[in-house]
């Protein structure tokens, strides 16, 4: 099952993505995770995309169209991929659907998160990210079972250099902009499912499961 997640910043795509991987056994590409490990790494990617995420800006789509095409195409994707954070334009989604388009493969989802600004924002300010295997956990509705520590790995629990109120307030206007046009391009092509992120963690996954256990 091929998977797109849509939805603003701190609308929870990240969570459900990391869930849907788990227990649909299929890989979670997130293009923010791909740059955060370059950027931890100092590679010449990571340097380029540093400038943009710092200040809550897209990074251009040149630098992440081929680096997404080629990862769809490892072997661990064979039955498919659940991608967070990408498409993030119109034209990078026109790129992919190409790319996809002429391997004979194709978009069977796309989730769209929704949720309100303010409920966003208080979403962002809670959040905690593992600062050696990138976990995602929230203070409030999603804590770790020992504070500021991983579960996973044991790691530092740190906020996101990109999640203060300023930079935050930037990729919101950088969403409605450039990534909320994608919500009628897929629809278009009849592949949008919504699912309401205020009702929590549990009820939004158990939309999902329906979803997708509709689709197999
Ligand atoms: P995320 O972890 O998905 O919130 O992404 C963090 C930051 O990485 C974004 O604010 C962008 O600067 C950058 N980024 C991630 N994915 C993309 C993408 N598909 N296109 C452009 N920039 C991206």
């Amino acid at each position: 099952m091929n998977i797109i997640m849509l939805g603003a910043p701190g609308s929870g795509k990240g969570t459900q993505a990391t869930r849907i991987a788990d227990v649909y056994n299929i890989p979670h590409i997130s293009t923010g995770d791909i740059f955060r490990e370059n950027i931890k790494n100092g590679t010449e990617l990571g340097k380029r995309a540093q400038e943009y995420m710092d200040k809550g800006e897209l990074v251009p789509d040149e630098f992440v169209c081929d680096l997404v095409i080629d990862r769809i195409h490892h072997d661990d994707c064979a039955n498919g991929y659940v991608l967070d954070g990408f498409p993030r334009t119109i034209p990078q989604a026109e790129i992919f659907d190409k790319a996809i388009a002429n391997a004979g493969e194709k978009i069977d989802v796309a989730l769209l998160m929704e949720l309100e600004d303010e409920i966003l924002i208080e979403r962002m300010e809670g959040r905690r990210v593992c600062a050696k295997c990138g976990a995602g956990y929230h203070v409030k509705n999603m804590p770790s079972k020992v504070e500021g520590i991983c579960d996973e790995c044991g790691g530092e629990l740190i906020i996101r250099k990109d999640d203060n109120i300023e930079t935050f307030k930037n990729r919101l206007v950088e969403y409605n902009e450039k990534t909320a046009p994608l919500v009628p391009y897929y629809e278009k092509q009849g592949l949008v499912k919504k699912i309401d992120g205020k009702k929590g963690l549990e009820p939004c996954w158990a939309d999902i499961t329906g979803i997708l256990d509709s689709l197999k």
